[in-house]
């Protein structure tokens, strides 16, 4: 009986849903009766296995599989296989029963399923989400998955598999085909299934998917017979065995297209569609005799050697180069492992009412709420993406906004549109999130073949996260949870000024927003190997693949000639947050010339270009930007997570633009103005050279009289742009070795502003130069020996204070920030110049100031003194740079040279200057901020190391309890964000324990 189930019924797996009991009633067209006799068929307890199986095996090649756990399913093993699920409920109950087999299958489809979605870790995103459609009661095609506990195994156990697996795998493969009502297998009525790779996180290094697995040159016929439509078997059939040679054994895939090119110019047709079942047949032929060649031996015909080789080649891909480059770069664990998924074949090449598409349920781009995708007529699994044919959109919506001119899904399959429409308003709904969606219609029966958490721009993340909270789906604390701090980074840097003249050179789609600038290559290594020489370069393919992924990470920006805005470049640009422009069709690209032409114009690589992702223009030369605004979604975003942080954040900053800047961006105070910048700045480094070369006192006070008006400019300018908020102000830090001149022009100019002879410069100079600055006269060193320069310093704070105050009738407070104390007697000696300072300029302006001295911790002792410092020091700021280069001993500077191998080799999981050694640095200054509190409980705290804008750190700082945190101006936002996000899971955190 169920052997003349035709493919249409065949198909219908999900037709049968729950309620088998009263078929006739329902469907009274002759088709759903044969599915329902099929199935009831199928639901006799059937011994049946043995005999097809023996049939599929098509004579030698199974005894070469011994060596696989791929031995043939024997009557034996399926007869034991049912007693032990039927006495595993008894075995329970019985005590000292002999240990279960763990369980590494798990079974979904036909509204129902072992997994759910909260088993990610264990099925991998795919698997898990492909149970909770099941469990949605979704039509999907039923299938299992393999869980990643096994890879985890197979590498543990020197790639072997544990012997309970392939009973397993056999269980579950039976209960697909009782589903189906087709045999793996079988001659006459072939099941076909996709195995698919899955991990955690979706990981483009993974194995590709092996379609339409089963067929032979038997079940090719079956198949042929069956649905009526011998061309689509054959065009199965080959796809099958170009996508097996090419990802499982290792038969590169363009000997297969190379055979079919050869074939259609032999022919004089363009479209693959322009074939028929006799050129399909002829090509298999001549693919099969391209794998003998290759391999030496045949294309496996023995459909369990085609299974359990394409299960062993998804695990294999877990550790190819690929996936390590892809693991490497996104911080994921080598051992989450990747699950397999065996899922029953549905087909979108069955002709004209069949089609496979790809949707997100609102604009990953833009974020708008706009259902959103592209589908292709009569083809299969990646053809929408893989820019073959050019895809058609799903919604009119989405036509006519590009100009399209093909039909729309929702005009050409009205119902089945209607039917996704539905569903995919429920897959957003039940997963309060944007879904990225896939989908094939075989004969108008649409199947949902994957949902996932769709990537998007940072722009669209965000209009998402706040459109939801309005659309009442998710709480604010979740919004603001669900954005990745530093994917804020795309917002904050500038665009393309739209005033600014500009030569458009092509146009193509705006994939992944940000213009980006640099020169051109054409070669992802290339792009890695000039990133790494500090040059900014503009990677351009004719398309990419996961092979360019290095190159890509390495690369300003993306171009591609081919491709959507779902192909590999668009999406793997929009996860990296580089701009992208996708498709640029009219660019002509010639890797062998290395240049591109559009029309007559040339592009030779090194050329710098500029792409604006944003509107998907392809720019000569650089571009003039504009700087971001923080408004909109944005806006009301960062309000959210205002409203709910604890920390305060900061920024470091020295010139009024920066500060300026900055407090566009939200920061609540400076946290760190070096002086030293402006020391630097070419008028006054001659003044500053004249006061370190100089041999005495006087000759210092001199330069440093001349030094004075502009320190004090610098501050009044500050204290403006601040307006009332806290100004932290550190004092001369680096080693004077820095200021020092170099060349005999510099030599020149202090001789000339001094009177003294370069001879006697040269000899001072050589007395100041020091072979470890880092560690030598600096910080408060310097003010120790030569306390008129910090006495300068407190003058023109204090001077600036009392001025600003006087024009705008805020007070100023400043807090007055000692660098590099090591002992509580240095910082009271560096204290009372400052209070003395402060005095003398209250006698002379007759106007009190109020302001704080604090130090900062940056040096393992100040650390530990820090109880005997606080009784001194009104605030303590990490200065987390200098502290993790005091802690760990390693040269910040020198560092380059082998940390990379560090990282590698797991010594630090990220680099320490990066972002905070928790367990070192942070214990110090969990030690500082104990000592330092029970002393002085009102002791301010703070962060102004480059970790203050690192999210993880500033989660770090949030746990201990600090004040605020410090950052670069264009990090304020991010840090923002990090400290609201670290609100909630600190006090989310106690709750759950
Ligand atoms: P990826 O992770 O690269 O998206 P998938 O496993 O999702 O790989 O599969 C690749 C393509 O094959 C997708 O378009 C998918 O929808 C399609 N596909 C996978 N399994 C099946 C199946 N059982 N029937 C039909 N199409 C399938
Ligand atoms: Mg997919
Ligand atoms: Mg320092």
């Amino acid at each position: 009986m169920a052997k003349k189930v035709t493919a249409k019924t065949r198909a219908k797996p999900a037709a049968k849903k729950p309620a088998p009991k009263k078929v006739s009633a329902v469907g009274s067209a002759p088709a759903a009766k044969k599915v329902a006799k099929a199935k009831l068929a199928i639901k006799k307890p059937a011994p049946r296995k043995s005999a097809p199986q023996a049939k599929a095996v098509v004579k030698k090649p199974a005894a070469k599989a011994a060596g696989k756990p791929v031995a043939k399913a024997s009557a034996k093993s399926i007869a034991k296989a049912a007693p032990k699920g039927a006495a595993k409920a008894h075995s329970t109950a019985k005590a000292p029963a002999k240990p279960r087999q763990p369980r590494w299958v798990y079974s979904f489809g036909d509204g129902k399923a072992e997994g759910s979605a909260g088993m990610r870790n264990l099925l991998g995103g795919k698997g898990a989400n492909l149970a909770e459609m099941s469990n949605l009661g979704l039509p999907v095609p039923p299938g299992f998955t393999i869980s990643t506990d096994l890879c985890t195994y197979y590498y543990a156990n020197s790639q072997t598999y544990p012997s309970s697996l392939k009973e397993q795998v056999e269980r579950a493969l039976e209960k697909v085909e009782a589903s189906v009502g087709a045999e793996f297998g079988d001659s006459d009525n072939p099941l076909l299934v996709s195995v698919r790779s899955g991990a955690r996180a979706s990981m483009p290094g993974m194995m590709d998917t092996v379609l339409n697995l089963g067929l032979n040159d038997m079940t090719v016929e079956g198949l042929a017979k069956q649905s009526g439509d011998a061309r689509f078997a054959y065009d199965s059939y080959r796809r099958f065995i170009q996508m097996y040679s090419d990802v499982v054994l290792g038969v590169d895939h363009d000997h297969f297209e190379e055979l079919l090119e050869i074939h259609k110019e032999d022919r004089g047709v363009h479209l693959d569609t322009d074939l028929d079942a006799s050129d399909w047949k002829s090509l298999v032929t001549a693919f099969k005799a391209k794998v003998q060649e290759k391999l030496g031996r045949p294309f496996p015909q023995d459909p369990n050697e085609q299974l359990w080789g394409a299960i062993a080649a998804v695990f294999g891909s877990w550790m190819n180069d690929r996936a390590i480059t892809y693991r490497t770069i996104h911080g994921i664990p080598a051992d989450w492992g990747t699950a397999v998924n065996v899922q029953a074949m549905v087909f979108g090449n069955m002709g004209d009412t069949s089609a496979t598409g790809v949707a997100f349920t609102r604009n990953p781009s833009t974020g708008e709420k706009l259902f959103y995708g592209e589908y292709l007529v009569n083809a299969q699994g990646e053809d929408v993406v893989a820019g073959i044919r050019t895809p058609q959109h799903i919604t009119i919506a989405e036509k006519k906004q590009t100009g399209s001119k093909l039909p729309a899904m929702e005009e050409s399959m009205p119902k089945t549109f209607a039917e996704l429409t539905r569903i995919y308003k429920r897959l957003e709904a039940h997963y309060r999130d944007m879904q990225d969606i896939e989908f094939t219609v075989q004969r108008g029966k649409l199947w949902m073949l994957q949902t996932r958490s769709g990537k998007r721009t940072a722009k669209a993340a965000i209009r998402i996260a706040v459109d939801m909270v309005r659309e009442g789906l998710i709480k604010k604390a979740e919004a603001i949870s669900r954005i990745e701090p530093s994917s804020l980074d795309q917002l904050l840097h500038p665009t393309p000024d739209p005033k600014a003249s500009k030569t458009v050179i092509a146009r193509g789609l705006a994939a992944s927003p940000g213009a980006a600038s640099g020169k051109v290559v054409f070669d992802a290594s290339e792009a890695q190997a000039d990133a790494a020489r500090g040059e900014a370069v503009i990677l351009v393919r004719i398309e990419t693949s996961p092979e360019d992924i290095h190159g890509m990470h390495a690369a300003k920006g993306i171009l591609t000639a081919r491709g959507g805005t779902t192909s590999h470049a668009a999406v793997v640009a929009r996860g990296m947050g580089r701009p992208c422009v996708s498709g640029a069709g009219a660019l002509r690209i010639d890797y062998r010339a290395q240049q591109m032409s559009i029309g007559s114009q040339i592009v030779r690589k090194g050329d710098i270009i500029t792409i604006d992702g944003s509107t998907g223009e392809v720019i000569l030369g650089t571009v003039p930007t504009i700087e971001p605004e923080m408004s909109g979604e944005f806006g009301t975003l960062m309000q959210w997570a205002d409203e709910i942080r604890r920390l305060k954040v900061r920024t470091n900053a020295e010139t009024p633009l920066d500060a300026e800047t900055a407090r566009k961006f939200g920061a609540e105070g400076i946290g760190l103005c070096r002086t030293e910048h402006m020391f630097f700045e070419a008028s006054r480094i001659a003044a500053v050279r004249e006061m370190i070369l100089a041999s005495d006192k006087a000759g210092r006070e001199k330069a440093l009289a001349k030094i004075l008006p502009m320190q004090r400019q610098d501050f009044v300018e500050l204290f403006r742009i601040m307006a009332g908020l806290p100004v932290t102000i550190r004092f001369l830090d680096p080693p004077l070795h820095e200021f020092l001149p170099k060349t005999e022009a510099d030599f020149q100019a202090v001789a000339q502003a001094t009177g003294v002879d370069v001879a006697t410069l040269r000899h001072r100079e050589r007395q100041l130069e020091e072979s470890n600055p880092m560690l030598g006269h600096r910080g408060c060193r310097l003010g120790i020996t030569f306390p008129e320069i910090y006495a300068m310093q407190a003058r023109a704070v204090f001077e600036a204070a009392t001025a600003v105050a006087r024009e705008t009738g805020k007070p100023v407070t400043p807090e007055i920030m000692i660098p590099l104390v090591a002992t509580r007697r240095e910082f009271d000696l560096m204290k009372a110049v400052v209070d003395e300072t402060a005095k003398a300029v209250a006698a002379e302006t007759n106007k009190k100031v109020a302001y704080l001295v604090g130090t900062m911790i940056e040096l393992p002792r100040a650390a530990l003194r820090a109880g005997d410092i606080a009784q001194a020091a009104e605030f303590f700021s990490f200065g987390t740079n200098d502290l993790t280069q005091t802690t760990l001993g390693i040269s910040r500077d020198d560092a380059a040279s082998f940390l990379d191998h560090y990282v590698a080799q797991g010594i630090f999981a990220t680099d320490p200057f990066a972002s905070l050694d928790r367990e070192g640095v942070g214990e110090l200054m969990q030690i500082a901020k104990e000592r330092g509190r029970k002393v002085r409980p009102s002791l301010k705290l703070g962060i102004c190391g480059e970790h203050g804008g690192d999210p993880a750190s500033v989660s770090f700082c949030e746990e201990i309890g600090l004040d605020y945190v410090s950052c670069s101006p264009y990090r304020v936002p991010i840090a923002r964000l990090a400290a609201a996000q670290a609100a909630i899971s600190t006090k989310r955190a106690p709750s759950e324990a």
